[in-house]
């Protein structure tokens, strides 16, 4: 899909009219329950509002058209739609997940998996052999893929590891909380459902946690997705589906902007004599950007690291040098952020002692590549 034909979807996903005042903004329900009409039915499909919610719905149909799926659920975070989908995984089943992936999703899974004796198997990312030898055929449940994946942005081909998925009888879920619709739709490579944290891109504000889950089809998984949303209550709040709305308005105008930011500064930065490497799909130096380059087509996105050339403490100044990037996790917002990343996840952490991971937000590029410079000069 070109940038355009996106552009104009998301202006007709989000086109609305309220019916009673002319409003073009979609109100916000606030009401739990919903009274019944003479015949005690409900209304409107709405009892009560665990279940489901008129704003929620407004949301959820606009993330199923802009991912070109059957439906969408919303969730109270992206680790709460994550955990309900992976609850539909069977004792004695077995899923294939990717070596490096996020953390805490990981340690959610390392956690069931030994109470429901669930094998896990593990891959490399973006390497299709090392996927197809993870995989149990008959037994494998969910093949999970991240792409483009923390911190180092290795991209995995979502048609391929569809492909291997469906043969041995699984299903492949996609977290594509880096690639937003506006770059890759993982629906249209095959993907059955596509996960995004609606925390980072989706919203884009760094004011809310929400998730959301994309399905290709309403089948009976998808069935039960929606009933452990029902029973573990996992359901997105109303005012956060109601800013959700409100911050997809702007969704390919932060994308793209976040994009030739990072373009712009990763160009600057490759072979700087302060840095060992910039890692960004949308460098030709990158592994993974002839791929990226076929499945990122609204462009590579607003994450990179920086490896530089100091030991981790080294590292760490220069990261606390930066003026105009915040120090703090997460990603997606709007303003620019830095985080050494090994600090945050610890010391059992597989990420470089030297690694600084950026999340390009939409200020000037110029300012950005100037903050960039003084930290790295006054190191
Ligand atoms: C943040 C994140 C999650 C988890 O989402 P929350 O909204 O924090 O629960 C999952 N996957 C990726 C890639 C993320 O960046």
């Amino acid at each position: 899909m070109s940038k355009l034909e996106m552009r104009s979807r998301i202006a007709q996903a989000m086109h609305f009219i309220d019916e009673k005042t002319g409003g073009v903004v979609p109100p916000l329900y606030t009401s739990t329950t919903f009274a019944r009409d003479d015949n005690y039915e409900p209304r409107a499909g709405y009892t009560y509002a665990r279940y489901n919610n008129p704003t929620v719905s407004q949301l959820e149909g606009i993330l199923a058209e802009l991912d070109g799926g059957a439906d969408a659920l919303c969730f109270a975070s992206g680790l709460g739609a994550f955990s309900t989908l992976f609850e539909t995984v069977r004792t004695g089943a077995h899923i294939a997940i990717p070596r490096i992936m996020y953390h805490g999703g990981l340690d959610w899974l390392l956690n069931i998996s030994k109470k429901r004796n669930i094998g896990l198997s593990f891959y490399k990312p973006g390497d299709l052999d090392s996927l197809q030898a993870a995989i149990q055929p008959g037994k494998t449940q969910i093949v999970w893929v991240e792409t483009p994946s923390n911190p180092t942005w290795d991209i995995t081909d979502i048609a391929g590891a569809a492909d291997i998925a469906h043969k041995a009888g699984a299903i492949l879920g996609v977290d594509s909380t880096c690639a937003p619709p506006t770059t890759t739709r993982a629906l249209s490579y095959g993907a059955d459902v596509v996960f995004h944290s609606a925390t980072k891109y989706l919203n884009g504000h760094s004011d809310l946690t929400a998730g959301v889950l994309v399905g290709a089809q309403r089948d009976d998984l998808w069935q039960e997705i929606w009933a452990n949303r029902k029973s573990l209550g996992s359901i997105i709040g109303n005012f956060e589906a109601w800013l959700l709305i409100r911050g997809l308005r702007t969704l390919f105008i932060r994308f793209d902007a976040a994009s030739r930011n990072a373009m712009q500064i990763a160009e600057h930065f490759e072979g700087h004599d302060r840095l060992e490497k910039v890692l960004y799909p949308g460098l030709a130096s990158h592994p993974g950007h002839e791929l990226a380059a076929r499945q990122m087509t609204g462009g590579f996105g607003g994450m990179m690291s920086l490896m530089v050339k100091a030991d981790e403490a080294g590292a760490r100044q220069i990261t606390s040098n930066l003026k105009l990037f915040l120090p703090a996790t997460s990603l997606g917002g709007a303003e620019s952020l830095a985080e050494h990343r090994k600090t945050v996840e610890g010391p059992n952490s597989a990420v470089p002692d030297n690694l600084i991971r950026l999340s390009v937000g939409i200020e000037d590029a110029g300012d950005l590549i100037a903050d960039i410079e003084q930290a790295l000069a006054s190191a």
